[in-house]
């Protein structure tokens, strides 16, 4: 298939069934481009609107407020945003569904399809109106990529078959190849590095360890690869030693997003691959002190964010356990968006099986159908390979029963390769407000 014909037939497609994103994308497009205090303007307009719709429709909001002493009125104070309460992992637990906003048809909402990112298992709701498809195109556009365009991803494969040849219609033409980031294995490696020579996917974009184990796969192999023109990458800090081992590898500028099960699309590297890009007119995010006050640009703080486009479950400064920092210059490419430092508290989650096999990604998920069991979980594989499933036990009455049915996913994940074995603990350690959900004391594989 020609370039030329993809991008007619995607432009034809679009123009008949996505009309929508394909309005959002012209508008997000001129956005990004805004006069800074003008932006600022429009997105506390949006975000003050959202919160007084979540104190409207919402007991959760409304219940918070209010012990914090704010009524409604006061939610047009230009100033109260900065003083209103956030919201915990722990409020998402206790409280889920005092958070679905009332009047809201139930075909509007989205299970979230992955678990919190930090060993707290969460459970929350989209909205199926969010313009996902168009964060995405945004941010690709950033990379060089265009949507028609043929792509490759390394990560966790949740999907329905129906889903997939849905998707597959939504995406015509373009062609995405897949590898399961639970399941890395030579032989999955062997058939995706054939399917990426027939294909060759102009983008790859997948979990760090993932992308990475299948770069070290190609090296030790010395496969020739045809080079794509982007990786995009996820869900952990990238080190500079890896990046410069993927992007040898593979042949391509290796970008950094930031991704979260809560809040999708928050902010990628553009262009000049230097800072970060919130996607500010869908998320306000602030860095604050532990106090939840912002600090000044260049201050490491946690990232509290409110996500613009979810008015099924409403998400109001919401302490997403990461640390960052905001970049207080313009950026060489000319948007205006707010920028932020990588992400400095996250890690990659992978555990290394005897055989070599790996398995990256998607492993906060274990706890995903059952958030009542644990109150915070940990997997520990230490050097011997042993996979400690750490757990502190949640209060529903049969939650050692669903610990064990996690543990034996667990084990099937890693295809009972090593012993699983469960630890019931008190607590589970932080690292400045960051609780690491997989821990691998399993030496990497030299990989250069
Ligand atoms: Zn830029």
């Amino acid at each position: 298939m020609t370039a030329r014909f993809a991008s007619t037939a995607f432009g034809l497609k679009t123009r008949v069934a996505q009309r929508g994103i394909r309005a959002v994308d012209r508008s997000l497009r001129t956005g990004e481009r805004l006069d800074p205090e003008m932006a600022a303007r429009r997105q506390h307009t949006a975000t003050m609107d959202l919160v007084r719709y979540a104190f409207d429709t919402t007991p959760f909001y409304r219940d918070r407020y209010r012990e914090a002493g704010i009524n409604r009125r006061d939610l047009f104070d230009p100033d109260i945003f900065e003083s209103l309460p956030v919201v915990r992992k722990a409020d998402l637990r206790e409280r889920q569904g005092d958070f679905l906003a009332e009047g809201v048809p139930p075909s509007r909402r989205l299970t979230s399809a992955t678990g919190g990112s930090t060993g707290v298992p969460v459970a929350l709701l989209h909205d199926r109106r969010a313009p996902v498809a168009a964060m995405w195109w945004r941010v690709y556009r950033w990379w060089g990529i265009e949507p028609w365009e043929d792509m490759a991803f390394i990560h966790r494969e949740r999907r329905t078959a129906a889903t997939q040849r849905r998707e597959a219609l939504e995406w015509w033409p373009s062609r995405h190849l897949v590898l399961d980031s639970r399941a890395m294995s030579p032989a999955s490696m062997e058939q995706f590095h054939e399917t990426w020579t027939e294909v060759m996917p102009r983008l790859l974009n997948g979990y760090i360890g993932g992308v990475h184990e299948f770069a070290s796969y190609v090296f030790e192999h010395s496969l020739s690869i045809h080079a794509p023109h982007a990786i995009g990458v996820t869900s952990a800090p990238i080190t500079p030693s890896q990046r410069t081992f993927i992007e040898s590898v593979l042949g391509a500028p290796v970008y950094d997003q930031y991704r979260t099960a809560e809040v999708p699309w928050i902010a990628a590297q553009c262009s000049e691959r230097s800072a970060l890009h919130v996607l500010s007119d869908l998320r306000t995010l602030e860095i604050t002190d532990d106090d939840w006050k912002p600090v000044p640009p260049g201050t490491l703080g946690n990232v509290v964010i409110t996500d613009l486009c979810n008015r099924v479950f409403p998400l109001i400064r919401y302490e997403i356990g990461d640390l960052t920092s905001i970049i207080d210059e313009p950026c060489a490419c000319g948007m205006s968006l707010t920028r932020i430092a990588p992400i400095s508290g996250r890690i990659s989650d992978v555990l290394r099986l005897p055989s070599g096999l790996s398995v990256a990604g998607g492993l906060n998920a274990l706890f995903n159908a059952r958030p009542d069991a644990v109150r915070q979980f940990q997997i520990h594989q230490r050097a011997d390979y042993t996979i400690a499933l750490r757990y502190v036990k949640g209060d529903s009455a049969d939650a050692e029963s669903a610990v064990a049915d996690a543990a034996e996913r667990l084990a099937v994940i890693v295809e009972h390769a090593v012993p699983v074995i469960l630890e019931p603990v008190e607590f589970i350690a932080h690292d400045r407000g960051k609780a690491r959900t997989v821990v691998c004391d399993v030496a990497a594989p030299v990989a250069s």
